[in-house]
């Protein structure tokens, strides 16, 4: 087939991911494990790795956000033609469902890299004739519908990927479950091996993405029976619990290699699911994509290659302090510039700007910087501080979409000392330019919810700051005073919940106050100094060359 040439060669790591996010123009993400499923396939073009990724086509969906003037969050459809980006490949393979057959297709897009690298990414979709139109509708919705709707998403992924990869003649050495939505792809292998447990337990590898139990996707056995009529009840309740069909559960026993996305996520992850060994690789993410253009050019000059090799960003202290602080401004004009034009507000360039961007849900706790609004009004009074906000609630999370309304609101209360923004429709674009443009990004999530976490790592290498709580990544990459700031107690203080958000407040408005405020405004130089450290200590290490060597050297190998 024409459009495989050259693709096909080698032995391949198939990184199966329900959302990837590879450009706004594929709205086929709705976050964090999204952009990461990007990254690491931007990284595998880079490094020439031998990867082919699976993922669903979701039609008509990720949902386009708008927002009233009281910040209420109603959804636009996103409809994008894959046409204009991929090519619809003849081969068909089938899944049964609900005990009929539902034919599945899949798109192919190339991801090129400039080092030569390509690596295929297969959209399953089953929008066609002659299968049923409720068929059909499963290719539309990312994390949309009901259960059973989502039960027949992972099974047009995890069986039919698996399908799918040998229909068009890819040989495949891992399989890699980029959280547990695709774990299917495990008991398909059980059929292809002849219930050979060691076999398959070798050829996949997975990862777990959330300690948030709601993040877990779990099925009735009664709803499993009804949909998946083919499939061995019994051999799925030995692999993936006897009440409940558990997709974790399932990648669990079935992968001879399973990893959290932190070291902390590790222990967590370790203690959530005992009696299997976890490992740690951390997230990191693609060091050019999240680079904004001034930066990119500075590194350019002075750092040479640095996207091939972002280890070499460990020498930022080669670049001039004013060409930092050039790169810098240039870009920050560039979101405001942006953000005046989208919301009609008077963001101001000379002022302290605060960033804050993720999906708008309870746990990343959005508003906890207006917890004390009149001890923020003080700390801001006399246009000292101005907030950028972005990021989606789901649809059907009513807290998430109350909390864009809330910060609005906090917005109104504050207008005259402190300008807050609310930036519509959060996509990787926007992300782009937030990460590139603020100069210090916040992240204030309940802990340990927040696995991981990769916008901060985005802001790194634009040498914008990190203040946040101690959870995820972040804990690897904060160093006091020298890559940022901590909100709150370190995990290993045991400290009680109430004691623990009196510290994380206090933390946050001192410390924006009396020492990353001041120093903006009053020591210019020590913050070039701080910015220089967070692309030399943070964006060199936070980046997904260095973690898909990681998943190479720890898990694929
Ligand atoms: C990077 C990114 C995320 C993930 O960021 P977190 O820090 O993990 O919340 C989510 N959405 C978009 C659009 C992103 O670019």
């Amino acid at each position: 087939m024409d459009e495989l040439k050259g693709l096909l060669k080698g032995h391949k790591i198939a990184y199966f991911s329900m959302e990837v996010g590879l450009t706004s123009a594929i709205p086929t993400y709705a976050g964090g494990l999204g952009t990461l499923a990007g990254d690491a396939i931007r990284s595998s073009a880079d490094l020439k790795l031998p990867l082919v990724a699976v993922t669903l086509i979701s039609k008509r969906n990720y949902f386009k956000q708008k927002l009233d003037a009281n910040g209420r969050q109603t959804e636009l459809q996103n409809l994008w033609v894959p046409e204009k980006m991929m090519t619809l490949l003849p081969n068909e393979v089938n899944v049964q469902i609900e005990g009929h057959t539902v034919k599945v297709k899949a798109w192919l897009y190339k991801y090129q890299s400039v080092t030569g690298g390509v690596v295929p990414v297969l959209f399953l979709d089953t929008d066609f004739e002659p299968n049923a139109q409720q068929d059909r509708e499963v290719s539309f919705y990312l994390y949309g519908g009901d259960e059973r709707y989502r039960l027949k998403q992972e099974a047009i992924l995890g069986f039919g990927g698996v399908r799918m990869l040998d229909a068009l003649g890819f040989s495949v050495r891992k399989y890699h479950t980029n959280e547990g939505h695709s774990s299917f792809l495990a008991v398909e292998l059980l059929r292809k091996y002849d219930m050979d447990e060691e076999r398959v337990k070798e050829l996949c590898v997975f990862t777990t993405h959330t300690p948030v139990e709601a993040g877990h996707d779990k099925f009735s056995y009664d709803l499993v029976r009804s949909v998946l009529e083919t499939v061995d009840l019994e051999l799925l309740k030995k692999y993936a619990g006897h009440d409940k069909l558990n997709m974790t559960r399932l990648a669990l026993n079935l992968s001879a290699y399973v990893n959290g996305v932190a070291k902390r996520h590790q222990e967590i992850s370790s203690k959530m699911f005992s009696g299997y060994e976890i490992h740690a690789v951390t997230n990191g993410v693609h060091s050019y994509t999240w680079t904004g253009p001034s930066f990119r050019r500075i590194f350019d000059k002075y750092l040479p290659g640095w996207a091939i090799e972002p280890e070499l960003l460990a020498r930022a202290d080669l670049i001039p302090d004013g060409e930092v602080w050039q790169a810098h401004k240039e870009q920050k004009q560039l979101l405001i510039d942006y953000a005046n034009q989208a919301t009609g507000s008077h963001l101001n360039p000379e002022v302290f700007t605060l960033g804050f961007a993720r999906r708008a849900t309870e746990y990343k706790r959005a508003t906890l910087l207006f917890s004390n609004l009149e001890r923020l009004r003080s700390i801001g009074h006399g246009a000292k501080l101005q907030v950028i906000y972005a990021g989606k609630a789901h649809p059907r999370d009513e807290g998430g979409k109350r909390l864009i309304e809330q910060i609005y609101s906090y917005g109104r209360q504050l207008k005259g000392d402190i300008e807050v923004v609310y930036l519509e429709n959060y996509d990787m674009d926007i992300a782009g330019k937030m990460v590139g443009g603020v100069d210090v990004w916040l992240n204030t999530p309940m802990r340990p919810m927040e696995a991981s976490g990769t916008s901060g790592m985005k802001a790194a290498h634009n040498g914008v700051m990190n203040f946040s709580v101690l959870d995820g990544w972040w804990i690897e990459g904060w160093i006091e005073n020298l890559t940022g700031w901590s909100i709150g107690p370190h995990p290993s203080e045991n400290l009680s919940d109430e004691a623990c958000l009196r510290k994380e407040l206090e933390d946050l408005y001192n410390k924006l106050e009396y020492v990353i405020m001041p120093m903006y405004y009053d020591r210019r130089d020590e913050w070039v100094w701080l910015m220089k450290n967070s692309i030399g200590k943070v964006a060199y290490y936070f980046n997904s060359h260095r973690m898909m060597r990681r998943y190479v050297t720890d898990a694929y190998l």
